[in-house]
């Protein structure tokens, strides 16, 4: 049982095959503008929204740097007059408002201005601070001077002392070890003079007193150096990590906007590179479907349809075929047996029809009576006559026949003409020789490629096969039916068509009766002597 199809349209089926394909260029198309928007969008806002505000940014930035250079020279800077130049360039920075397109920036700025404030007045305290230390430094160099020449305390000790105010120990954040190194180095004089209050040299204790005050007072005033520096140190770093913070914020909030960006729009890339990779795929897929499809059910059945077609014109036999999907290739399918049945029936019909045309043919050129060529057949031929060939052309006519008729009757007569016909047939002995019943009791011979010598011969031949026939013909004076012949030959080269050809032959004839019958004569020639 063959297997049942749905059958379909061949429109449908092309419907069919194109629909998976444009849905998925469609899906394609849609998905690809979509990523392609979302990066337009993001290369847009990039470029006209983020990239500006982080230009401005740097500028935001160049100030919170050169702001926090400013204030570090003030507060590191052991020259006061170029503290004061850059306190006044912080200060201008401050004031002028440069950071007032944020808000957050005026805040911080609101909040550090008290600060800086306060800082510059520790560092002016603290350089005036240094200043009165100097001068007490001093003092206290001449009382230890003094105090070294009446007490015999090795120079050392004093040297010591000096090397313990040396400008390299005298930054404030060495200031208290300076202090406490001053203090250990000084301490055989304290001792020294502590011990001297029991001496009651009265020199000797002035010079202890005056020893011991400056000492008091350097004391002091590094005491207020140290105080004053720990809170110009803490009002410092606590600045300091304000602008670090500001410039944080002012270099990181854009920056990160772009980053984002740029990290969605490459993930948009490789999702639309992800895309074409699998739509390239499903693509190759699809076609390769879509060939396979219409191999399967369009171009085999059409080419087995094709076979089949050329099976039924050359009268093979077409083998089952298999269904096809579509509807039109099925109707044609189904139409190519009986279109078999038409062919063979049609052959047949056309074999019979070419036989009996053929048949007909034969007959319509054919003597009924004799069986050979008939007046027609003879006119075929001279249609076909090519002038110049040679040709011999013989006529020939019963001899009282009318006679014969009468004393033997019609009847006679034919079978008579029948015997004739067949010995001039027999007489011809090459195949391209043509015997034809001219009309009544006269016929026609054609020889062709004969010569005059070859086309008497033939008559000679005739003439002798009639003879011998040995019909009886009371009223002849031979006692037999015999023949007149008229010869005519057209040599190679001679313009003589067939029809002057048998005017010639037809008066030769006319004279070989009148010669007395049964003779043969040549055109252009005597009768020939009867035997
Ligand atoms: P001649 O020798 O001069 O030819 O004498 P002839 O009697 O043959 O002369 P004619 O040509 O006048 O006569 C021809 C005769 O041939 C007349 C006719 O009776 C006879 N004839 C013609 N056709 C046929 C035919 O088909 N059958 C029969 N039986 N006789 C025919
Ligand atoms: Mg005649
Ligand atoms: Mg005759």
């Amino acid at each position: 049982m063959a297997k049942k199809f749905r059958h379909i349209s061949i429109h449908r089926f092309s419907l069919f095959l194109a629909l998976p394909i444009l849905t998925l260029f469609g899906l394609v198309f849609w998905f690809v503008f979509r990523d392609l928007e979302s990066i337009r969008t993001l290369a847009y806002a990039t470029g006209r929204k983020y990239l500006p505000r982080i230009l401005a940014k740097q500028q935001l930035l160049i100030n919170i740097e050169n702001l926090r250079r400013s204030i570090s020279l003030v507060y590191y800077s052991g020259d006061r007059l170029a503290a004061r130049n850059a306190g006044i360039t912080a200060q201008a920075l401050i004031v002028e408002s440069v950071f007032g397109e944020s808000a957050e920036f005026s805040a911080v700025m609101e909040r550090l201005k008290p600060d800086f404030r306060r800082l510059l007045e520790l560092q002016t305290q603290l350089c005036d601070a240094e200043g009165r230390l100097l001068d007490q430094e001093i003092a206290l160099s001449g009382a230890l001077g003094r105090l070294a020449l009446r007490s015999g305390i090795l120079p050392e000790r004093i040297h010591a002392h000096w090397a313990c105010l040396s400008p390299d120990s005298r930054s404030p954040q060495n200031r208290a070890q300076t202090y406490a190194d001053m203090e250990n180095a000084l301490a055989p004089l304290i001792g020294f003079c502590a011990d001297a209050a029991g001496t009651g040299n009265a020199d000797l204790l002035a010079d202890c007193r005056g020893f011991q005050e400056s000492l008091h007072e350097v004391g002091q005033s590094q005491r207020f150096l140290i105080d004053v520096d720990a809170e110009s140190k803490l009002l410092w770093e606590q600045i300091d990590s304000r602008l670090r913070e500001l410039s944080d914020y002012a270099s990181t909030s854009e920056a990160a906007q772009i980053v984002h960006s740029m990290n969605h729009i490459e993930e948009e890339t490789s999702r639309i590179q992800r895309l074409f990779l699998a739509a390239g795929v499903m693509l190759l897929l699809a076609l390769a479907g879509t060939i396979i499809l219409i191999h399967r059910h369009i171009l085999r059945p059409l080419a087995m349809t094709s076979r089949a077609l050329d099976s039924i014109r050359s009268g093979r036999r077409v083998s089952p075929l298999p269904q096809a999907r579509t509807l039109e290739l099925q109707n044609i399918l189904d139409i190519l047996p009986a279109l078999t049945v038409y062919m063979e029936e049609l052959n047949a019909r056309s074999g019979r029809l070419e036989r009996e045309r053929d048949q007909y043919a034969d007959l319509s050129l054919r003597d009924a009576l004799t069986g050979i060529g008939n007046r027609r057949a003879l006119e075929t031929v001279l249609a076909s006559d090519m002038p110049g060939t040679p040709l011999g052309l013989l006529m020939l006519d019963l001899d009282l026949f009318k006679s014969y008729n009468d004393i033997f009757g019609h009847q006679q007569g034919d079978i008579a003409l029948k015997a004739v016909a067949g010995a001039m047939k027999n007489a011809m002995l090459r195949s391209s020789d043509m015997a034809f019943r001219y009309g009544g009791e006269e016929f026609t011979a054609l020889l062709l490629n004969a010569d005059r010598a070859a086309a008497l011969t033939v008559a000679r031949r005739v003439m002798d096969s009639v003879r011998s026939l040995g019909l009886p013909h009371p009223s002849s004076p031979t006692g037999i039916i015999t023949v007149s012949i008229g010869v005519a030959c057209r040599m190679p080269g001679e313009k003589l068509s067939i029809q002057e050809l048998l005017t010639l032959a037809d008066q030769a004839l006319y004279r070989s009766k009148k010669s007395g019958r049964n003779t043969i004569t040549m055109s252009n020639g005597e009768p020939e002597e009867k035997d």
